[in-house]
């Protein structure tokens, strides 16, 4: 049995540190992962930095990570959808399935949830994870570890799109070109929106979208207010937006997906900004915009897999930066500082490739 279980451990602000923790005992419906790949997630970067989101604080110290993949090392004695060898991407989120949220099918609402790097619960950056085997998805050969550890944020867009309503000829629009607007943007493609309008404060964001297939991108100002952005939206596309996605926080952009987004579409909330800002509500409601929020995903992993497996999203291009588990203190770094164009960085539990079934 493998003794060394090298892990990134979060004790505190500033107090990431690499150590050694014991090889995990699994459950009878749990498996043993040997960690390949796992992703910074800017919640991730935001524990670093501040210790908390919201309401979920860093008490004690805590295992980071949450978007990965691995490869089922042991199996628990109940578990026969799985084999040892088999290459997952994971789900990171295991609800109690007991409660009404649970039973009726929105689980990402469960107040039990166990929830991978949100305190106080464990992530999962470290070589030997175990997890729930239903919230483990097998990856077809053709598809890399890394994208299996993609499909975490590609389950936010899949979501947000579907809380949307995104469908064939939606016209969308999409605030904020991180991660999380970009996996927006190639989510609202698959789901055959029409036309996507993106926005961004950081030009070379919006060129990655360009290079993803938005239709048109628009560069913003920090101080430009809702009223004047949304007539240069409504110039640029050809009908007005139907479906508005915020997926950067900013309370102008909250405003201005409200004002821009045709009277009867849908506002979905996405971005995590400041826990009360200013909205025109009455411009909402005399208009019967449909505020939705988005936490998380909710039986989206499997359309998020099978839109990768198919080919019909790529999502190899957010990938930006590579470190090994070693480097993750640099692998940080590179993430908060968006050094060098960073969208996506990737830390590798194992050497690159080496669970890969086909060259990539
Ligand atoms: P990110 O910070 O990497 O990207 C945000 C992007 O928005 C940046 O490119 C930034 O330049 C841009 N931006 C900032 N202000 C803007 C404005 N006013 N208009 C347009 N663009 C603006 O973050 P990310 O990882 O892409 O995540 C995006 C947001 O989604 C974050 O707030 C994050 O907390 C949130 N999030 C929510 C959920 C959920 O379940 N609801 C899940 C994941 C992430
Ligand atoms: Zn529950």
């Amino acid at each position: 049995m493998a003794t060394d279980n090298l892990t990134a451990v979060l004790h505190g602000i500033e107090d990431l540190r690499l150590e050694q923790r014991p090889v995990p005992e699994i459950a009878d419906d749990e498996v043993l992962l040997a960690m390949d790949s796992v992703g910074i997630c800017g919640s991730d970067v935001h524990y670093l930095a501040h210790g908390r989101i919201g309401d979920f604080v860093l008490t004690k110290p805590m295992i980071i990570g949450h978007e990965a993949a691995g490869v089922v090392a042991k199996l628990g004695k109940n578990v026969t959808t799985l084999q040892v060898g088999d290459r997952v991407a994971i789900e990171p989120g295991v609800p109690c399935r007991y409660c009404d949220h649970c039973k009726q099918g929105r689980y990402n609402l469960c107040a039990d949830m166990v929830f991978c790097a949100t305190p106080p619960y464990d992530g999962n950056l470290t070589r030997y994870y175990k997890h729930a085997a239903d919230f483990c998805f097998k990856l077809p050969d053709h598809v890399s570890m890394e994208e299996g550890a993609l499909l975490e944020p590609l389950s936010v867009g899949v979501h947000a799109c579907r809380r949307a309503g995104v469908g064939l000829g939606s016209k969308v629009l999409i605030l904020g070109a991180g991660p999380i607007g970009l996996v927006t943007l190639l989510a609202a493609q698959a789901m055959g929106a029409s036309e996507i309008l993106i926005t961004d404060l950081v030009q070379q964001r919006l060129d990655v979208a360009k290079e993803l297939g938005a239709t048109h991108t628009l560069l913003l100002q920090r101080d430009q207010s809702a009223e004047e952005t949304v007539k240069v939206v409504h110039q640029t596309m050809s009908e007005v937006p139907d479906k508005s996605i915020d997926c950067c926080g900013a309370e102008s952009s909250a405003r201005l997906a409200i004002f821009a987004t045709r009277s009867g579409g849908v506002v979905v909330i996405v971005g995590m900004g400041a826990p009360e800002i200013k909205l025109p509500l009455i411009n909402a409601l005399a208009r019967e915009i449909d505020i939705r929020g988005v936490f998380r995903y909710c039986n989206d992993y499997s359309a998020a897999l099978a839109l990768v497996a198919s080919g019909k999203v790529n999502v190899k291009r957010l990938v930006t930066h590579h470190y090994d588990i070693t480097e993750t203190a640099e692998a940080f770094e590179t993430s908060r500082r968006g050094t060098g164009g960073a969208i996506k960085v990737m830390i590798h539990v194992q050497p690159r490739d080496a669970n890969n079934k086909v060259k990539f």
